[in-house]
């Protein structure tokens, strides 16, 4: 298989194989979650101070008092959005088989967690810091993660593992469930990231995880295909209930969905119709099976890497002897 990578392809292989630990650590937390009744974050301690955080501290963040005052209102409209979805779903979450509950209930755990995190508005916390003379940041909670505004075309939000900064469209609507499910989308990667930090336990692997994800510039985005599509498994579990099962139930009949009462239930813009129907041709995929048994279809990873390869993405895959393979 490696003869067929280039050069760079190779090096970027054996530096995402290097992450032994990582990688090992995140099927952990992926089987943990199978395997454990309680709450599905591991292990909520802070971390021990040799091992806090390093941020890259190249978030390209903007921090004049404006955009602190910016992010400061999409943290609130985060709150009541992530409320509302709670709300909306909360009697049938809790009526799901013990795997998909617990699976379910990391976005609104982590989200909970991070209000008491003293570093959540990162441009107010990126001008803090250079005034200190400080060139990056430490975060003693591992889970903790601050919001910072970007301009995404088509996305609700976007979260960066290497940075721990999740980004937020200044058109985030927390009465759109669909930007809200965006948002748990996006709070499933903190909480996988959570994870597999809590398990490192070197400077150095925590370095090596770090730039497995930080993008060169120009160069391309990286994904770990496990990870993803757990996310987007999530996401399409709670994209059924607020559809009152009536995806699960229409893909297993056969029968198509329409996506003008999707974009209803939902509250959607119109123009983001494109990801109501990208959701349900990856639905196409994930139902029948589901996640029931903690295993996720094939067919369904086998879509989700095809969609990010087309985007230009590199898919990994963790391998059980440790390290990570290009998932093919
Ligand atoms: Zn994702």
């Amino acid at each position: 298989m490696s003869q067929t990578l280039s050069g760079k392809e190779q090096a970027r292989f054996d530096q995402a194989r290097s992450i032994i630990r990582g990688r090992l650590v995140r099927i952990g937390a992926i089987l943990a979650t199978i395997t454990g009744g309680g709450v599905y974050l591991a292990n909520k301690s802070a971390s021990p101070p040799e091992l806090v955080a390093p941020n890259s501290g190249n978030t390209p963040v903007m921090y004049s008092e404006k955009n602190i005052q910016a992010v400061n209102v999409l943290i609130q409209k985060v709150a009541t959005g992530m409320t509302n979805l709670d709300n909306a779903t909360r009697v049938e979450r809790t009526k799901l088989g013990d795997f998909a509950k617990e699976h379910l209930e990391g976005p609104f755990d982590i989200i909970k967690m991070n209000v008491e995190n003293p570093n959540i508005n990162a441009p107010k916390f990126k001008k803090e810091s250079l005034r200190r003379g400080e060139s990056g940041y430490h975060t003693q909670n591992l889970y903790y993660f601050g919001y910072a505004e970007a301009e995404l075309d088509d996305y609700a939000a976007a979260f960066s593992p290497s940075e721990k900064i999740m980004m937020l469209s200044s058109k985030l609507d927390p009465n759109n469930l669909l930007d809200m499910l965006v948002v748990y989308h996006e709070l499933s990667h903190a909480v996988q990231d959570g994870n597999t930090r809590q398990k490192i336990r070197s400077r150095e692997d925590m370095g090596k995880y770090i730039a497995f994800f930080k993008m060169d510039p120009g160069g391309k985005g990286r994904i770990v295909i496990i990870d993803e599509g757990s996310a987007y498994a999530r996401e399409i579990e709670m994209l059924n209930i607020l559809l009152k099962g009536t995806l699960k139930e229409s893909i297993t009949a056969g029968k198509g969905v329409d996506i003008s009462s999707v974009q209803k239930a939902l509250n959607s813009r119109p123009e983001q119709n494109g990801t109501i129907q990208m959701l349900i041709a990856m639905a196409n995929t994930y139902y029948p099976e589901g996640l029931t048994d903690g295993n996720l279809p094939k067919k369904f990873l086998d879509h989700i890497a095809k969609l990010y390869r087309s985007r230009g993405y590199e898919v990994y895959i963790p391998v059980t002897s440790g390290g990570l393979r290009i998932y093919r």
